[in-house]
């Protein structure tokens, strides 16, 4: 019987092939806008710079209220340990996020105490940033790590000391009126061009205690970087709303 088959099907093909013209699967709907992409890691023509080389803080303050109480210098913004994190003035939902991040040369503590802050999307979902070059912890805590959820693929760490890069692409959870999840979020992390986070599904808000759950929220939201108690730096935030 099969070889009866194969012959129908494939001269059903060829007909079918012969009835359409290229022009036929062609899309004209959406010319993309155009956008200069910038020389290595700095932002494209359409990125909010949130943080860029002149240590200008405008787009940021306090999660205690008020300006940032971090050190901005001409090359960086660095943690000043604990006087609280600092998020965006702006809030955002789905975006393609760039974060540049340090942990201090002179190494102290260990474990989780060991160059650790966090780039929070919306506030909540934390992407641990964290000395992990030979710094034991839990695997899921780790640089890289959805802070208590999702394991890095590969510990793509420099050296104490060295800027990292994050490339970090985000889509925002969604719900429902009555605060059920109707999406849960979604992020792809890439750390110093390695990929590291492969479009997981995030649990829920990131918590140190407990399992993780959502709790409904606005659309946008603005971004956070933590204050862990260590003198981490960043330089180099550009964000894409997407
Ligand atoms: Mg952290």
């Amino acid at each position: 019987m099969k070889k009866m088959i194969i012959p129908v099907l494939l001269a059903s093909v060829t007909i079918n092939t012969h009835c359409q013209k290229p022009e036929d699967t062609e899309d004209w709907s959406r010319k993309p806008e155009v956008v200069t992409p910038g020389k290595g890691t700095l932002p494209p023509s359409d990125a909010i710079v949130l943080y860029g080389v002149p240590g200008d803080l405008e787009k940021w303050e306090s999660e205690r209220g008020g300006p940032p109480t971090w050190i901005a210098t001409q090359e960086c913004l660095t943690v000043a340990p604990r006087t609280g994190g600092i998020r965006t003035k702006q809030s955002f939902g789905d975006v393609q996020l760039h974060v540049e991040w340090r942990t201090p040369e002179v190494v102290e503590g260990s474990g989780q105490g060991r160059g650790n802050s966090g780039v929070f999307l919306m506030g909540r979902y934390e992407v641990q940033v964290l000395d992990s070059y030979e710094n034991e912890t839990y695997d899921n805590g780790q640089a890289a790590s959805i802070y208590k959820d999702h394991i890095p693929l590969v510990n793509a760490c420099l050296p104490p000391g060295q800027w990292q890069t994050y490339d970090i692409i985000f889509r925002a959870p969604a719900f429902r009126e009555d605060g059920s999840v109707d999406s849960p979020a979604f992020i792809t992390v890439i750390q110093n061009g390695v990929l590291v986070q492969n479009h997981v599904e995030i649990k829920g808000t990131t918590a140190f205690i407990g399992k993780h759950k959502y709790e409904a929220h606005p659309e946008k939201l603005p971004l956070s970087l933590q204050d862990h108690k260590n003198p981490v730096s960043f330089r180099n935030i550009w964000i894409r709303e997407l």
